[in-house]
């Protein structure tokens, strides 16, 4: 068999489909007032609704349509004027009611898209090559969560299950992505961008480990030129980015292997089990048929009037891949620049308002917050509220850079002044005794002293031992505890020393 480089580049085409379960950050869960968030007491935010008892009714929390709105725009989906909730029936511990209210053959948006940076690594990780591609998404329907059955880690957990309803009833969007990607990397590109604009719209608070994104990977193999789909296995509930790339290679491969010693693959559901590297089949993948959908008795339509879908659409702020791209062209940022500056929404408010009270400097702007700040703060924490700089604030140090009055060592220290004391640029400076000199006549005088104060190094520098200079550079230096600037005092030298 040949290996598994070449089987893919020369022989094979991974395709991979997308199954991303997103919980919307609302307050509440999605048909009862039970408190939707993490980590309380088990089976503390539970109601005769999410309990699932007999004859308790649900209704619609109108906070849910709206977060699944912003959800919808942030990932170009068309929203359907009428979308209707539907029973899902199947069995399961943690899910009392014997059904889930899902959404089926009308759901809540249709025909989406994100057109995102994508590359595939090197062995280290490193990004090889950034290029553009679409990925389309199939659908996005509302529906809720079931609870969590814990076979571990319980006090008697060797003959008991244990069930938490906790997360029943809490709201999720199930996103269904076209079998676009191609490679793991292309899936996990999109992932990450697919995170990233849940939080910008504020869809999502994107906690993978809490479980708020979960991701099932659809994989299968075809010969390289085939048009038609192999039969694909699903790996469920991948909760982190790299498990999810790394269950797709181990998929593919698998694949390969099977179809390359004459085998076939089953359509079949899997686990990732992070511990081994592996995936390992859980069961022979149900169809839509064996859940028996039917539309929800208990729950109206759910209605969008397109005056309510304008309004949402209104509020929704400028999307992470578009923002970026404006980052690379007005402020002549590079691809990886600019996805840097648009990690958040924060982080990108931030750096546009440095910008903006710098004058327009967005190179200087770029440069101190990326070397800088973003050395002491994580992007993902940096924000106009709890940055310990002001946009502003670092606008004026670049002014004073701009200036001449500040090198850029006096600046970096200024700014580490600026950091512990919070006091703005202009005031530390003064305290420092003002900033740098960069007056040629008294910069001049200083050197002429160095000059005359060391006859041996100069007359060496002057026979030719020209490496000699950073030694006068650095006693005017010293002379002028470290003020000077150090263009000026280059240019004396040379006049001083290079004069006959
Ligand atoms: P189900 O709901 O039964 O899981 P769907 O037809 O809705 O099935 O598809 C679910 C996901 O699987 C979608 O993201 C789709 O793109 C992907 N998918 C479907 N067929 C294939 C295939 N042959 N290879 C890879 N992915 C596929
Ligand atoms: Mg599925
Ligand atoms: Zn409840």
């Amino acid at each position: 068999m040949l290996d598994l480089a070449t089987l893919l580049r020369e022989k094979y085409e991974p395709v991979i489909g997308l199954e991303i379960h997103a919980q919307l950050n609302t307050r509440s869960k999605i048909f009862c007032p039970c408190p939707a968030d993490f980590g309380a007491e088990p089976n503390a935010n539970t109601c005769p609704v999410c309990l699932g008892l007999p004859g308790a009714l649900p209704t619609l929390n109108q906070g849910v349509p709206e977060k699944a709105a912003f959800a919808a725009f942030a990932l170009n989906l068309r929203i359907n004027e009428v979308s209707v909730f539907s029973r899902k029936n199947y069995f399961y511990p943690d899910l009392p009611k014997g059904y889930q209210i899902s959404q089926y053959d009308q759901p809540f948006s249709v025909a989406g898209y994100v057109e995102i940076p994508t590359s595939e690594r090197d062995e280290t990780g490193r990004p090889i090559a950034w290029r553009l591609k679409r990925f389309r998404i199939q659908r996005m329907h509302i529906e809720e969560d079931a609870g969590k059955s814990l076979h571990e880690g319980m006090p008697d957990s060797a003959n008991s299950s244990y069930v938490n309803l906790n997360r029943s009833g809490v709201p999720l969007v199930e996103i269904v992505s076209e079998p676009d990607f191609r490679s793991s990397w292309e899936a996990y590109d999109y992932v990450q961008y697919l995170r990233r604009a849940l939080l910008y719209v504020n869809a999502c608070d994107g906690n993978l480990e809490e479980g708020s994104l979960r991701c099932d990977a659809n994989v299968s193999i075809r010969r390289r030129g085939s048009e038609t789909l192999g039969t694909r296995t699903e790996t469920k509930n991948l909760n982190s980015f790299r498990f999810i790339q790394r269950a797709i290679d181990y998929e593919i491969a698998r694949q390969i292997r099977v179809i390359e010693e004459g085998g076939r693959i089953v359509q079949e559901t899997r686990l990732w089990n992070e511990r081994e590297a592996r995936t390992y089949a859980m069961r022979g993948k149900e169809e839509a048929h064996d859940y028996r959908y039917f539309p929800e008795p208990d729950l109206p339509p759910l209605v969008m009037s397109a005056e309510t879908i304008a309004a949402l659409r209104a509020q929704t702020p400028e999307l992470p891949e578009p923002r970026r791209r404006r980052f690379a062209e007005d402020y002549g940022l590079s691809l990886e620049d600019s996805t840097l500056m648009t990690t958040t929404r924060e982080a990108a408010d931030f750096f546009e308002a440095c910008v903006k009270a710098a004058g327009g400097q967005a190179r200087a702007a770029f440069n101190w917050i990326a070397n800088e700040l973003l050395a002491r703060i994580p992007v993902e924490k940096l924000s106009l509220a709890t940055s310990p700089v002001s946009p502003a604030g670092l606008a004026e140090l670049i002014a004073l850079i701009a200036d001449g009055t500040l090198s850029n060592k006096l600046a970096k220290e200024v700014f580490e002044q600026m950091l512990t004391t919070g006091k703005p640029a202009k005031a530390i400076v003064q305290a420092l005794g003002g900033g740098q000199v960069s007056d040629a006549g008294q910069i001049e005088t200083i050197a002429a002293e160095v000059i005359a104060a060391n006859p041996k190094q100069t007359a060496e520098y002057r026979a030719g031992k020209t490496p000699l200079f950073a030694f006068f550079v650095g006693q005017v230096m010293k002379a002028t505890k470290g003020k000077a600037n150090p263009q000026v005092v280059n240019e004396a030298l040379k006049r001083l020393l290079d004069a006959p």
